[in-house]
């Protein structure tokens, strides 16, 4: 059963959302993505449509599903249904008697699409929502900053489990199997993403997947880790060098530290989103090491691990106070390696908080 505070946030959920159909002159929501579900009923299952409209909003789901969802589901009444998720929910946009009902169009594919129209009355004028709800969920809540802040403190207390792991002889393999065994011992619901750890020239690849190569003496080894709680993701990179770095290697990794720093100081509500990439990507410009940061600062995390906002070069949004963004430059070098710093942190009027507090120094080890 869901918590007296929680319902009342996905309550004002549920009314955020309406007050938005009202105003693009929709009358219902046909909520299909899994993610947008849990956001707008507090429902974990990974099968389930709900359907929302001015006057009553429903959650159906298949009998697996009925006994948690009743138990979750908070603000909408579950009808269990066995002949189909999108039939029945066509069935349910025809009981409703709207007329301009919006399905998920970033989500739904165009079968399943046919699927719910079918069942529905012909005349109706379907519009794509568009990323409505996505849109909603780039502001976070108290209750979803304090579930993923537990998240970050975990994947924080992780890194500190694991490093004395991160040491020549063992695979990166056998370090993100450790990494993502200490996350659900410490209570995690599990990783987030695929646990990254790229050593040596391995590191220049930015989304390496762990493979058996094994960390030797004087590399860097990126690790990319993050865990979910209470249904919140969060997302935190450190890269550690094996035995004492070259001075060559300090000045790459206290390039990266400062576009970090210069990032995450240039954040805070109302900025545009291309000027803290700009900021990050600037100190690096002055080493002339802007051209190996080869991807955008950051991104927004939540329920998913990559959200809105995005932060890249040409996005002019501006940031809302209340957002979760990544900021995590990287440079990547053919041969050598890479080194990136990732924290996820909470966008204020005032500036940015991290929520995942593991130490960026010593970043060796003897
Ligand atoms: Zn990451
Ligand atoms: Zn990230």
């Amino acid at each position: 059963m869901a918590g007296e505070a929680e319902a009342r946030y996905i309550k004002a959920r549920q009314e955020a959302l309406l007050e938005r159909l009202n105003a693009r002159k929709l009358d219902a929501l046909v909520v299909t993505r899994p993610a947008n579900v849990f956001y707008l009923t507090g429902f974990r299952g990974s099968a389930g449509i709900a359907l929302f409209t001015a006057r009553a909003s429903s959650l159906l789901v298949d009998p697996r599903y009925t006994l948690q969802a009743q138990d979750q589901a908070v603000g909408v009444e579950v009808s269990e249904v066995t002949d189909g998720l999108l039939h029945a929910a066509g069935h349910s946009v025809r009981k409703a008697r709207v007329k301009r009902p919006a399905f998920e169009d970033a989500s739904l594919t165009v079968s399943e699409f046919q699927a719910l129209k079918r069942a529905a009355p012909a005349a109706l004028d379907w519009q794509p929502a568009g990323e409505a709800v996505e849109e909603l969920r780039a502001v976070k809540d108290p209750l979803e900053v304090e579930n993923i802040r537990q998240a970050g403190e975990l994947t924080a207390q992780v890194f500190a489990d694991v490093e004395r792991t991160i040491r020549p002889g063992v695979s990166e393999n056998d370090l993100a199997a450790e990494i993502e065994y200490r996350m659900r011992t410490r209570g995690a619901d599990g990783a987030a993403f695929e646990t990254i750890v790229a050593s040596g020239p391995r590191g220049a690849l930015p989304h390496a997947r762990p493979t058996g190569r094994v960390l030797r003496a004087k590399e860097l080894v990126i690790i990319d880790l993050g865990a979910i709680l209470g249904g919140y993701a969060s997302d935190m990179t450190r890269t550690v060098h094996l035995g004492k770095p070259s001075r060559r290697t300090v000045a790459l990794y206290r390039a990266v530290l400062e576009a970090q720093m210069k990032g995450i100081e240039s954040l805070k509500a109302g900025v545009q989103a291309r000027s803290v990439d700009g900021a990050a990507r600037h100190a690096l410009t002055k080493r002339h090491l802007a051209k190996f940061f080869t991807h955008s600062t950051g991104h927004g995390v939540g329920i998913e691990i990559h959200e809105r906002p995005r932060l890249a070069k040409s996005e002019k949004k501006k940031i809302p106070p209340g957002s979760v963004v990544t900021v995590e430059p990287g440079i990547y070098l053919e041969g050598l390696g890479g080194v990136r710093i990732e924290d996820t942190v909470l966008v204020s009027q005032n500036g940015a908080e991290i929520l995942t507090p593991a130490p960026k120094s010593p970043w060796w080890v003897e």
